[in-house]
């Protein structure tokens, strides 16, 4: 009776329509937005991965390269040390998109995001900087750091050229907009905003051809991200994702090397909401990505990777010694 009261309350808000199928789906990131939105545990973890970073740019510059990729070229020895950030869930905390949805009972789709960026030329900021964020950016930049943001929003297909920026790109535009408003560092300056389709060889969300591009003239010695992807290639994430789960991998022989990097050069930040590992569960054949089908489909197949509890009974404790006498 009492959910059906909320309910009731929720519908004469306007929040949740009466009847859907997508009310109910859009439930499904109710707790990873709340968590990014109200838990102290999100804004501490952001910020006690910033304050660990903080701390390493004194020592940084003089780190290797923070790249892994073979092929990249190496930086010149007087090339000014660089860090690349991700955008989103890195430095920008989107969710308030995902609860946008939530309220209004729909799902995630592209059309949905290019809108949400959109308004970003509107006069409220509609992302806040990830706690942490600004006060590294800004000492990063004090001590002579350059600083690069190499993000999969993204520019139109049609009409890029050999060199970036792309020369007709409304999310550019608006994220441009909205790094001012918020007062990321150098963003005045186009150049630091690698977009994918910004140039010919970046489309795909493989941010690796960027990562070697800003290779080429900097000495990258950080990286930041919430996905794997912003620190490996993606070949090399897909090939980890189907063969070894995450607890196989952490702590045990035969681990990747450079796992090591994480909390010195490479610095991970939490996203429960989505990433390349959700996809990584399930994939939709269809041409239609965002059809209900293809939705549905993919929901199922989630469910089918719920870890199950064990069906074996736990070992009984030792029994407690009998005192003496
Ligand atoms: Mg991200």
């Amino acid at each position: 009776m009492a959910g059906f009261f909320v309910g009731c309350v929720l519908v004469m808000l306007g929040m949740v329509p009466l009847v859907s199928a997508d009310s109910l789906d859009s439930r499904e990131n109710l707790n990873a937005t709340l968590w990014m939105q109200t838990a102290h545990e999100y804004a501490f973890s952001t910020a006690q991965v910033y304050g660990v970073a903080t701390r390493a740019l004194a020592e940084a510059r003089n780190f290797d390269s923070a790249l892994i990729d073979t092929d990249a070229s190496e930086a010149a020895p007087d090339a000014p040390p660089a860090i690349i950030l991700d955008l989103d869930e890195t430095v920008l905390n989107t969710s308030r998109y995902a609860a946008g949805l939530i309220g209004n009972g729909q799902r995630h789709t592209e059309a949905a995001w290019d809108t949400w960026v959109a308004s970003s030329t509107m006069d409220v900021a509609p992302a806040d900087p990830v706690p942490g964020a600004l006060a590294f950016l800004h000492a990063a930049r004090a001590q002579g750091y350059r600083i690069f943001y190499v993000t999969n929003r993204a520019c139109p297909d049609a009409g890029r050229r050999a060199s970036y920026p792309h020369p007709a790109c409304p999310q550019r535009d608006a994220t441009v907009a909205l790094a001012k408003r918020v007062g990321l560092p150098f963003a005045d300056d186009p150049a630091v905003f690698l977009f994918r389709n910004d140039q010919d060889g970046w489309e795909g969300g493989d941010k690796t051809p960027r990562r070697r591009f800003l290779a080429g003239a900097n000495k990258v010695v950080l990286l930041f991200g919430d996905d794997l992807g912003d620190f490996l290639p993606r070949a090399e994430v897909n090939a980890l994702r189907a063969q070894r789960p995450p607890d196989r991998l952490v702590g045990v022989e035969g681990a990747p090397s450079w796992l090591a990097r994480f909390g010195r050069q490479w610095f991970l930040l939490p996203n429960p909401s989505y990433g390349s590992w959700e996809v990584a569960l399930a994939a939709c054949e269809a041409s239609d990505k965002d059809s209900q089908a293809c939705y549905e489909e993919r929901l199922r197949a989630k469910y089918r990777r719920l870890i199950p509890p064990l069906l074996v009974p736990l070992a009984a404790p030792p029994a407690a010694p009998t005192p003496p006498g």
